[in-house]
């Protein structure tokens, strides 16, 4: 049957060796720091709030706590907790200290709290929107040192670990034990477990696992004042009043420093698949992922659609290639179960049946690990490529996906020839659309054309302006075009308890 399917495709043998050579997957991210961006405060005209600055008394404290070794001063140091991934950011943060306990947080955060010293949680600093980059003079606190696996129940999957622990060894760490870590996304081999957490990550397999919310089982918090709250509960369900773990996943660290961990992990599936496919319009997209949730949802873990403008910069830039020749759009299929002959026989016949209709043009299949990780490179390294391609504004929409690429071609129609390219991928699956637009220089005026209008056109389709990178420092100021004026007075309300003096990661999320 994969035989005869296989023979349907052309140039099913050769593609796979388009692909760069097999090493693919995880990104350990380099931030080049070449070129720096200005001061945010300065580029987008924010208001210092009223804090403390840091001076050789708070020094001397944090000296005492920590020792020279796990405090950064020195300026060159200093620059990569100061500019965001993107280098599009810059705060002005003289100081980062790396705690390695929890109860040095707390000591930390009762300093500061009684000093009046803003801080500004980090954990891989890969995040999107400006949430783990200083503002101002912001005392960073990173999570770097909090690195230790504290447990694991191999049967229950049960996994608790410091917040500092970078997702992909913990992953691998859970591979040798044949389970997996219910999340994945292209920053792994950089981004936290605490900074997934805080950011309520969602990335490529949120078909399969649903979101963190339902992940996380317990957490470890220190508050702005130093208390520490434990809310590290290991059971899958617990109906105890107020589920107060929820309240700090995806709170971009303002109302709490997330110190430990305990999630949920899954069985490492025994057979993956992946497909890769040419499609001629994006209804046909849309056909074939119906198609593939009728007939193999519970084998069916990702969903990933790429336009062709993303697939030419990824080929541009990267030198990548789509195994198959040139489509308008290509889909990205993985599933994962525990019977081979079974999922095979599930996808083939997918497959064969979506050719019969003419839902696809071509594609590929493949259950090879190197093939398969090859493929994902694909999907997993566009971010590289959008580094390479001028400046580039990044949208993260959830929309209803019989809206999903109007919004993609609106923007193309509303920028016109003021922009280089405007891509459409994302996790379609989830109804995850990552809307990009490259121009050859930022200017304001340029930012002005695309903003609010993006997020406008997103509510007017019934979508989201954050799926999964959350609010941050870039899109706080667009809260009150998702949320109602008495919801954002609760956020407020709880925001004024957890932190009377404002001092956890001011001007994100709420603004
Ligand atoms: P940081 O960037 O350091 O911080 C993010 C936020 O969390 C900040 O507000 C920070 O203050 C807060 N924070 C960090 N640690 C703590 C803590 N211990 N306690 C309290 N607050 C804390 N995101 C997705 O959701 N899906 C994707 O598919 C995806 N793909 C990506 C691919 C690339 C190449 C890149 C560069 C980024 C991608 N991201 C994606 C965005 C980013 O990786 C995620 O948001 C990630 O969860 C951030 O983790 P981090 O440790 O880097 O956090
Ligand atoms: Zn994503």
């Amino acid at each position: 049957m994969r035989v005869t399917f296989r023979k349907m495709f052309k140039n099913v043998c050769t593609f796979l060796s388009c692909i760069s050579s097999g090493k693919s997957g995880a990104l350990t991210l380099k931030k080049c720091l070449h070129s720096k961006p200005n001061f945010t405060k300065n580029n987008y005209n924010i208001i210092r709030g009223n804090y403390s600055h840091v001076e050789e008394e708070h020094l001397y404290y944090f000296r005492k706590l920590l020792g020279e070794t796990r405090i950064v001063t020195d300026l060159s140091d200093l620059e990569k907790y100061n500019v965001d991934w993107h280098k599009s950011l810059r705060g002005g943060s003289t100081i980062v200290l790396k705690p390695k306990t929890t109860e040095e947080v707390s000591k930390i955060l009762s300093f500061c709290n009684s000093n009046r010293l803003a801080v500004c949680p980090q954990g891989g600093h890969t995040g999107v929107v400006g949430g783990g980059t200083p503002v101002f003079d912001e005392v960073v606190i990173s999570t770097e040192l909090m690195n230790e696996i504290i447990s694991l129940d191999e049967k229950s999957g049960v996994l608790t670990c410091q917040a500092g622990c970078i997702l992909q060894n913990v992953d691998e760490y859970l591979a040798e034990k044949n389970l997996v870590f219910p999340l994945d996304l292209g920053a792994k081999g950089s981004c936290h477990i605490g900074g997934n957490v805080s950011t309520n990550a969602g990335g490529l397999r949120v078909l399969k696992y649903g979101n963190l919310h339902g992940n996380v089982l317990g957490l470890e918090v220190v508050q702005a004042n130093g208390v520490i709250l434990d809310l590290l509960s290991t059971l899958k369900k617990d109906n105890t009043g107020y589920h107060l773990k929820n309240l700090f996943i995806g709170a971009e660290g303002t109302l709490g420093v997330l110190t430990k961990v305990a999630v949920q992990c899954r069985q490492r599936p025994k057979s993956v698949h992946v497909a890769f496919l040419g499609l001629q319009n994006f209804h046909q997209v849309l056909k074939t992922f119906y198609k593939c949730k009728q007939d193999m949802d519970e084998i069916l873990t990702a969903f990933e659609v790429i336009d062709t403008p993303t697939m030419t910069l990824v080929n541009e830039k990267l030198g990548m290639q789509s195994p198959i020749g040139d489509y308008p759009f290509y889909v990205l299929i993985e599933t994962s179960g525990s019977n081979e002959e079974h999922d095979q026989e599930k996808l083939d016949a997918f497959l064969k049946s979506c050719l019969l209709k003419n839902f696809i043009l071509n594609g590929t299949v493949t259950g090879e690990v190197g093939k398969l990780k090859a493929i994902w490179a694909l999907r997993e390294k566009i971010p590289q490529g959008f580094a390479k391609d001028g400046y580039v504004f990044m949208y993260d929409m959830s929309l209803p996906l019989h809206n999903y690429y109007k919004l993609v071609d609106d923007m193309r129609e509303h920028m016109g020839k003021l922009s280089h390219r405007v891509f459409g991928f994302g996790h379609l699956g989830d109804g995850n659309l990552h809307l990009n637009i490259s121009v050859q220089k930022y200017t304001p005026e340029i930012a002005k054309h695309i903003e609010p209008f993006i997020f406008e056109r997103t509510v007017h389709y019934k979508g989201s302006v954050s799926a999964e990178h959350g609010m941050g420092f870039l899109k706080s100021k667009y809260l009150g075009l998702m949320k109602s004026q008495e919801s954002i007075n609760v956020m407020r309300n709880i925001k004024k308890m957890m932190d009377p003096n404002g001092i956890l990661n001011p001007y994100k999320t709420l603004g």
